[in-house]
């Protein structure tokens, strides 16, 4: 029985305070603070447990720390955004909080990908007897447990990972991202990177791309290879690890908006003068795009992440595919949102539980692969996002 600090009520926020309010049994208290305090009100009002609220700037280390001192919470779950993940982790060293986040840190003015900041807060958090979960997501987090557990039960060596991520479904919009729309257009127009015998490869902007035959009647959808932060802390902790990849999906029409947007200067993310004004273009256009979280009515289809491995187990070369297909209607149905927030939401739950009764437990900072993926692997099945394996 612990009280739970959930900072950030956007798509994923809404997802992991419902997700919590239906164990009570682990999470007996929940707070829900984010910058606009109205959105944890409205999240507070669907579910039918007490949620309680609060205004945070979770870039204001001093706001932070005044709140944890007045709600005492065990554990924060950060699902705002990836620029707080340093003030939250400071504030939860100096109130003596466990932290967990879904995605790494990212210097607002660079669009920079890299676990080595967080990192370097390991031996403070070691000292202190603190854990800190990084990336408990689903990509990363749920990918990084899958690829924990094919090494753990199938493989004896690695050594190609390839991280496929396909959402098949269509919310009827012109351009819409299905997360934070800023995050998702740094990450998506960033160069492509993935590893190749003990180096990172570059290539240009969504340049690579492949086929991959989906299951459960997604079927075959073109893929390109982008750069994704797991890939970074998996082949730190998997050194075996010859290849490691990531791909996703995006339909023709989204890449079509995107390039127009890029070409435009709509995605830059240097400020720009506007009428004696500093802006930054990919901020405004982040205000005008529909809100991640508005999607969940209209999203129909399915996403379907997951990880196809090769190597070896003693004499037999083996290629494994594990993956998780998510119902945009049924977790619509659930929690009022579209699948991907749910699908990050309900591993940043997860792992919070798995903290909280001591499944995993340790003093320092984490990435999940690190951990024993077996109590996660069954946590998914209980929990909304059941997963299949095959051997191609
Ligand atoms: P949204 O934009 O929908 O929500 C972000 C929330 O954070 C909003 O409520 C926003 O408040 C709040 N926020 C922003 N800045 C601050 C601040 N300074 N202080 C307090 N609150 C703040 O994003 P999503 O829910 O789609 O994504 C949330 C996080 O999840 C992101 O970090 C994203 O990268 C991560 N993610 C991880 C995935 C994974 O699989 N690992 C997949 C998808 C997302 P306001 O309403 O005032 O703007």
């Amino acid at each position: 029985m612990a009280k739970v600090l959930i900072i950030g009520a956007g798509g994923v926020g809404q997802v992991t305070a419902h997700k919590c309010a239906q164990n009570p049994d682990v999470f007996s208290e929940i707070v829900l603070a984010s910058r606009t305090e109205s959105r944890c009100r409205q999240i507070a009002g669907q579910i039918d447990r007490p949620i309680k609220t609060a205004q945070v700037d979770a870039s204001d280390k001093d706001q932070l720390v005044a709140l944890m001192e007045r709600e005492k919470p065990e554990l924060v779950i950060h699902v705002a955004l990836p620029y707080q993940d340093l003030t939250i982790m400071d504030a939860c060293l100096e109130t003596g909080v466990h932290y967990l986040d879904t995605a790494n840190y990212e210097p607002p003015e660079h669009a920079t990908y890299s676990y080595s900041w967080q990192w370097a807060y390991h031996d403070r958090f070691r000292e202190r007897g603190l854990m800190a979960l990084l990336g408990s997501g689903f990509d990363p987090g749920v990918t990084s447990v899958f690829t924990a557990y094919a090494r753990k039960h199938h493989f004896d060596r690695i050594e190609e990972l390839d991280i496929i991520d396909c959402n098949a479904g269509d919310h009827g919009k012109p351009f819409a991202t299905n997360f934070n729309p800023e995050i998702n257009i740094r990450e998506v127009t960033q160069k492509g990177r993935y590893y190749k015998d003990g180096r990172w490869v570059e290539t240009d902007p969504l340049a690579v791309s492949d086929e991959f035959d989906f299951p459960d009647g997604i079927g075959p959808r073109k893929i390109y290879l982008m750069y994704h932060e797991e890939l970074e802390s998996l082949v730190r902790h998997m050194p075996e690890i010859r290849q490691a990849r990531f791909w996703m999906t995006f339909s023709d029409n989204y890449l079509k908006h995107l390039e127009i947007l890029q070409n435009v200067g709509m995605t830059r993310i240097d400020p720009v003068k506007y009428q004696g004004v500093e802006i930054i273009p990919l901020q405004f256009l982040k205000a005008v795009l529909p809100d991640p979280a508005s999607l969940g009515p209209d999203t129909h289809g399915k996403t379907c992440i997951g990880c196809l491995v090769q190597g070896t187990k003693g004499d037999e070369r083996r290629k494994y595919y594990v993956y998780n297909i998510c119902d945009h209607q049924q977790a619509y149905r659930e929690v009022k949102s579209q699948a991907v927030s749910y699908t990050t939401g309900v591993p940043a739950m997860i792992g919070a539980k798995l903290m909280l009764t001591g499944a995993w437990r340790g003093a320092g900072v984490f990435n999940l692969e690190q951990l024993d993926p077996d109590p996660f692997m069954e946590a998914l099945n209980k929990h909304g996002l059941p997963w299949h394996e095959t051997f191609l």
